[in-house]
């Protein structure tokens, strides 16, 4: 039996993620080829099937790349398998909890200057971004790093434990987020992290 070929080719998973993202821009391309040299670092040939359980990713901004990584990894914020932390760095870093190893993966600062040497011939940055981004090697597209994440059993999915609720707001958290001060359990927001006030 002929073993189905789980990855796509960069042409199919650019439609996936113009979908997913609402339009195809320069950050969709270059989020797909982050995710691509990810799972290939990791040599994990089927993240979306049988080594979906494997794989965790961190990513470090809420702009247009972070949007392309899931249609690659499979990784989903509602999954717990997609972790945001807000660096404002275009970076993703993958995680294989089967071989525990986990590899960052930087968008240089040098590829913007690169793509306008490449296709002076295109007019605006965008679209003489996305030519660019598609071709590039992968070397002059990013830095790359391995790295050890800590990850708890309570950061993964599949986590199960009590659900205490804060004694101050009186919800219930999940997770191992709770607080304990003293004899006091609070949600992050009561223990003074809140980014609201009561109107
Ligand atoms: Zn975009
Ligand atoms: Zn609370």
């Amino acid at each position: 039996m002929v073993e189905e070929k789980s990855m796509k080719s960069l042409a199919e998973y650019e439609v996936l993620a113009a979908q997913a993202h609402g339009h195809l821009c320069a950050g969709q391309i270059l989020g797909l080829r982050m995710a691509l040299y990810g799972m290939r670092l990791l040599g994990l040939e089927d993240p979306v099937g049988r080594d979906r359980k494997r794989l965790i990713t961190f990513v470090e901004i809420d702009r247009c790349v972070t949007d392309a990584i899931p249609v690659v990894t499979g990784c989903r914020l509602g999954k717990r398998a997609l972790k945001f932390r807000d660096f404002g760095k275009v970076a993703a870093t993958f995680c294989d909890l089967q071989e525990a190893r986990a590899v960052r993966v930087s968008a240089r600062e040098s590829a913007r200057a690169r793509a306008r040497e490449l296709h002076p011939e295109i007019e605006g940055s965008n679209r003489q971004q996305m030519a660019a981004y598609r071709e590039m090697p992968e070397q002059d597209l990013f830095d790359i790093a391995w790295v050890r994440v800590n990850l708890g059993p309570e950061e993964l999915p599949g986590y199960r434990a009590p659900r205490p609720a804060c004694a101050q707001c009186g919800e219930a958290i999940s997770f191992r987020r709770e607080v304990v001060r003293g004899d006091v359990t609070l949600c992050r927001s009561c223990a003074g992290e809140s980014y609201y006030s009561p109107a």
